[in-house]
């Protein structure tokens, strides 16, 4: 398995086959608060998984666990 900052480990689409990209330090609101969020997005179709708010990760790593998390989550979806 690829270990990286690149997309190219996400899988296509799972509903229109269309190519993913992933959102990184997105600002968003959650919970009535302005944070950063970070999740994988379908350039087409425009589904995405859940956003995994970065401050809920150590201070350290935080960017990096949330973006393992996201494709994860994303690839996951895909039979
Ligand atoms: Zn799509």
């Amino acid at each position: 398995m690829k270990i990286g900052n690149t997309d190219t480990d996400l899988l296509p689409c799972p509903f229109c086959g269309g190519e993913a990209y992933l959102e990184r330090n997105h600002r968003a609101f959650v919970q009535g608060q302005s944070t950063k969020v970070t999740f994988v997005r379908c350039r087409r179709c425009n589904a995405r998984t859940a956003r995994f708010e970065l401050a809920r990760f150590g201070r350290s790593s935080h960017s990096a666990e949330a973006e393992r998390l996201a494709k994860e989550a994303w690839n996951r979806r895909i039979k």
